[in-house]
């Protein structure tokens, strides 16, 4: 995950290393290897140019005043702007209803199973259904992993996805759930049909959260799709599956800024545990080395 940048980054931040005055050639030498790491990586371009001035504006103005050798400020500055872009704070999931949206074959079905398991090993009470009524396929690979975690499937005959979510929301309230994940309709392109659907879901069930899965080896492809996802529904969250498959991790720095959306998690493998909680300061720092 993210081992390109982290490979470059602490290439050239080590060069730093026991500077005491930076002269402003070096600074520039700096900013021109992340910059061109950044561009391999796969980040958004807008990103990147704001990223690097960002830096540069502080690298500038802080050195001389800062307490720390410059070199550490330039390392600091990179570190806090890494943090910033990659979305800052760890967010959280809300409670309720979550509704998980994408294109098809992003990870979105593993993707629910994995949470489940997850949120159930932290005791809340998790139940899941599927709205993708034009797939049976998919609906029963969501009802094996729902058993496979040991969580409730809602499943209502010949219903439609809005009574779907509406009647699995009635039983999640009767039962008392936490978290009840609700899977839809992935398509390989985007539809006016689909986002209508998901409209209506999304208007019927009133969700804390709505969750994009993005396949993260899809790089700025898939950024475009999560754009006019979140133009058409407004989302709440994303989670970039198959970061243990790339090792640019462009995706990843440039959702927080594209759409100032934050990441959640990260899927790491196809199995039930390859989840993990998206930590922007912990990410920084690996990719600084
Ligand atoms: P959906 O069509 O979006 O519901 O996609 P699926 O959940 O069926 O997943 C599609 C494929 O991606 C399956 O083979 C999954 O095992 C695989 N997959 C999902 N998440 C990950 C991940 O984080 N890492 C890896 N390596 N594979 C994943």
């Amino acid at each position: 995950m993210l081992d390109l940048l982290t490979e470059r980054f602490s290439k050239s931040l080590s060069k730093l290393r026991g500077v005491r005055k930076l002269t402003e050639k070096q600074v520039n030498d700096i900013l021109r290897d992340i910059r061109m790491a950044l561009l391999e990586a796969d980040v958004d371009y807008d990103v990147v140019k704001s990223f690097l001035k960002k830096v540069r504006d502080r690298a500038i103005n802080e050195d001389i005043k800062n307490k720390l050798s410059p070199a550490d400020s330039v390392v600091l500055t990179v570190y806090e702007e890494l943090t910033s872009i990659l979305g800052g704070e760890k967010a959280d999931l809300k409670r309720g209803v979550v509704i998980f949206v994408g294109l098809q074959g992003t990870g979105k079905t593993t993707t629910i199973g994995k949470l489940a398991n997850f949120l159930k090993n932290q005791s809340f009470k998790v139940a899941v259904s599927s709205t993708d009524v034009r797939r049976p396929a998919a609906m029963l690979q969501l009802q094996r992993l729902a058993e496979k975690v040991g969580v409730p499937y809602y499943s209502f005959d010949e219903a439609s996805p809005v009574e779907i979510a509406t009647k699995a929301l009635e039983r999640a309230k009767k039962e008392g759930v936490d978290y009840l994940l609700i899977d839809t309709a992935g398509r390989l392109h985007i539809d006016e049909e689909l986002m209508e659907e998901l409209k209506r879901i999304k208007e019927a069930v009133k969700p804390s959260e709505v969750i994009y899965v993005a396949d993260a080896m899809q790089g700025q492809e898939a950024l475009r799709a999560l754009k006019a996802f979140h133009e058409s529904i407004t989302l709440t969250g994303v989670i970039l599956t198959k970061m243990d498959g790339d090792a640019r991790g462009g995706v990843a720095l440039s959702v927080k800024e594209a759409i100032g959306v934050p990441i959640k998690f990260v899927g790491v493998g196809e199995k039930l545990e390859d989840i993990e909680i998206f930590y922007p300061d912990r990410i920084a720092q690996r990719i600084l080395g």
